[in-house]
């Protein structure tokens, strides 16, 4: 049996330079389908799909911004005999839609389905909908990293790493809670080393929606970190810089960049998304805290909202 990843790109055309966000899940699907099936695995942001192949089974991972091409892609490989399956968060949030695409939907993060849905695919009784539960992350596989697939930046290769799912906060824009939960899955920290140590770079991205939601487990995983001489950016909230302790294990554990959500600088916006900060103030002493210890503040802002005024 031959299997087709794909993380298709998000436009027709493939931009030659540029900031692009690695991935991982591709990595943790083969991990977890069985030795004997062939896996191949393509994200069209570093490389090309060679549609002279064929494959048995073709599963594509799609976010919004990606669901249009991966539809694309789907019909061309159902055109030449290959069954298609969906997963990602766009197809678990829309898997009526992606259905229509495909010949089956993963729904939610994949790991008790897909060694599930490969066995029905070999006995020819693939269902259309696999609706997976939140996985136990202690029992987790290592993403294959044999199979170089990571996007790099301006020609750095720059792996995903995560350690987290779930975020325990409810901003009203976002799909992450209520996608993988509000209760902090954690991986075991040896896992996380290992699999970073696995990936064989010296520079990460950390995927984790906020890398420090756990601040105990957070702590200790940077403590280990440290060891690895690396250097990494990730995401996280701003509630980070109320514990000196966590933002200084975080920079020694290689940090040299936060991406953090402000969202809006109009403190009825703010409230009315239930950030965590709600005054311009607590947002300057936290971008200064965080830029005093050498790491990259890099915010994020959303316009549009109801309240927002021209000013
Ligand atoms: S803190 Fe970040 S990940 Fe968590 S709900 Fe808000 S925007 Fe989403």
């Amino acid at each position: 049996m031959k299997l087709l990843l794909i993380s298709p790109r998000s436009s027709d055309k493939r931009s030659p330079v540029g900031f692009k966000v690695p991935q991982v899940a591709l990595q943790i699907i083969a991990a977890l389908t069985p030795e004997n099936v062939k896996v191949s695995m393509v994200d069209e942001h570093s490389s090309d799909i060679d549609f002279s192949k064929d494959y048995d089974l073709v599963g594509i991972s799609i976010m919004t911004a990606t669901a249009k091409r991966g539809y694309h892609l789907a019909r061309t490989f159902k055109g030449k005999g290959s069954k298609v399956v969906f997963g990602g968060i766009h197809a678990s949030v829309m898997p009526e839609e992606a259905i229509n695409y495909g010949d089956a939907v993963v729904i939610g993060e994949a790991e008790s389905s897909w060694p599930d849905l490969v066995e029905d695919f070999k006995q020819n009784t693939l269902k259309r909908y696999y609706q997976s539960k939140e996985p136990d992350l202690s029992t987790a596989p290592l993403p294959k990293r044999d199979s170089i697939i990571d996007r790099s930046v301006l020609g750095i290769k720059w792996p995903g790493f995560y350690t987290t799912k779930g975020c325990p906060y409810d901003c009203e824009f976002c799909s992450v809670s209520s996608v993988y939960g509000k209760k902090i899955r954690t991986l075991p920290i040896p896992f996380v080393i290992k699999d970073i140590e696995n990936a064989n770079s010296k520079v990460f991205l950390s995927l984790d929606d906020n890398v420090a939601a756990n601040p105990k487990y957070a702590k200790s995983l940077f403590k280990e970190m440290a060891h690895l001489n690396i250097e990494w950016g990730g995401q996280c909230v701003v509630t980070i810089a109320k514990d000196d302790e966590l933002l200084q294990l975080c920079r020694k554990s290689g940090c040299r960049g936060l991406f953090i959500g402000l969202e809006s600088v109009s403190t009825t916006s703010m409230r009315k998304m239930r950030k965590t900060l709600k005054s311009i103030k607590e947002n300057e002493d936290v971008i200064k805290k965080i830029q005093d210890t050498g790491i990259i503040f890099h915010p994020s802002f959303v316009f549009g909202f109801d309240d927002d005024t021209k000013a």
